[in-house]
């Protein structure tokens, strides 16, 4: 009978290290799965290292829960249930901590939570223990999953039919399990977060490009966007052989506007008058440019004589119609040159072809066009 009992314990012993076997054969694929995953393949692959867990020990639901960031309320994220367990995942949500004030205790102290009889949990215990038997759960264990050294939740599993012993060995390959997961949510904590800061990032870094080809009074683009948009737009129409226009807005005795009204003033009679060229001058290609102190250029591809001198007088007309509470009256003179480039004339000549022409208008009177095509 004594050989017989030794080989039963022999037995059961070589079972047990069988099952061990297999057991870490199937944890180190899971944790394989586990650090490759994407985003999108995470919740799967948690889910199966839970399927993975129950195997060892046979558990009738295995799950995660993780905490909010100010440790107040806990979530049902991830669960495996064997097949006829209820699952009350769903229900299981933003639960707040504050009702089962004994679990949380021992989480935070302990590290885990280890129930062999739901029965026998201390009196403190009573809304921890309320909760369990409303679940049916007779056996339960949970370990915590850290993020840099705090507690971010923990991973756990129920036994619905029987109570339980738990071994060492039960909590350890529990503990295995919750590092793994906890090293894959924080894993994909971290990758969120970096994408979100490389998304700002460029936002930011597209801001300030705009910023850099931007007049901050008027909004309109700066000099520099325009020697830029000048260059390109003479290179297409040369290469195209069809006419580039430019016009050069000066605005009307600025100087005493700004003497007998104010800068401020000044500066709102800038902001109005490039709003109106922004709103003319809206066409692809187009561009409207704060050229000097009450200087403003547009490149405008494409447009003949007739249109041109009817946007012109346009502007013209609209700036006459601006009025304000000062009662300031504005005029602008408007100088327009027109041609179709040919190879050695650059952007240079182009602007003083139009400043000549502006200065025509502001030499016969200002609050007028003049128009040269060449
Ligand atoms: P004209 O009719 O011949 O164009 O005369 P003007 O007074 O408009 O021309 P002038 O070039 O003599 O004066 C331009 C003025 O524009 C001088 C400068 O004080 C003013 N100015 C330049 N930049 C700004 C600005 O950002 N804000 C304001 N309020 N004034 C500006
Ligand atoms: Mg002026």
């Amino acid at each position: 009978m004594a050989v017989s009992g030794i080989a039963t314990q022999n037995l059961s012993q070589a079972t047990s290290d069988i099952a061990q076997q297999q057991f870490g054969l199937l944890i180190s694929q899971i944790s394989t799965q586990l650090i490759n995953s994407t985003s999108a393949e995470t919740q799967q692959h948690i889910e199966q290292a839970l399927a993975a867990l129950a195997s060892g020990g046979r558990k009738d639901r295995c799950y995660v829960f993780l905490f909010d960031e100010q440790l107040t309320t806990m979530s049902n994220t991830h669960e495996w249930t064997a097949p006829g367990i209820t699952s009350f995942k769903a229900e299981l949500q933003n639960i707040d901590i504050a009702a089962m004030p004994w679990f949380f205790e021992q989480m935070r102290n302990q590290g885990q939570v280890v129930v062999d009889d739901v029965k026998q949990l201390p009196p403190a215990a009573i809304g921890f223990q309320q909760e369990l038997t409303r679940e049916g759960i007779q056996a339960m264990m949970a370990v915590g999953m850290y993020l840099e050294h705090r507690l971010m939740g923990f991973v756990g599993c129920d036994l619905v039919q029987r109570q339980h012993h738990w071994s060492a060995e039960d909590i350890q390959q529990m503990q295995l399990v919750a590092d793994m997961i906890s090293n894959t949510i924080a894993r994909h904590r971290t990758e969120t977060r970096l994408r979100q800061v490389e998304a700002e990032l460029r936002l930011a870094n597209e801001q300030l490009l705009a910023l850099a080809h931007q007049d901050s009074l008027t909004q309109v683009a700066n000099r520099r966007a325009l020697d830029k948009s000048l260059k390109d737009e003479l290179q297409r129409a040369s290469r195209m052989g069809r006419e580039l226009t430019l016009f050069m807005v000066d605005i009307d005795h600025f100087k005493q506007l700004n003497d007998t009204y104010g800068h401020r003033l000044g500066d709102s009679v800038l902001a109005d008058v490039a709003e109106i060229l922004a709103t003319q001058f809206r066409r692809s290609g187009e561009l409207v440019a704060r050229y000097g102190g009450d200087e403003f250029v547009v490149i405008s591809p494409l447009v003949d004589a007739a249109t041109a001198q009817t946007l012109a007088a346009a502007v013209l007309y609209r700036v006459r119609a601006l009025s304000y509470p000062e009662g300031a009256q504005i005029t602008v003179s408007i100088g327009v040159y027109q041609c179709i480039p040919q190879a050695p004339v650059g952007a240079d000549n182009l602007l003083q072809e139009v400043d000549a022409a502006v200065y025509q208008a502001k030499l016969t009177g200002r609050n007028q066009v003049v128009f040269v095509a060449n």
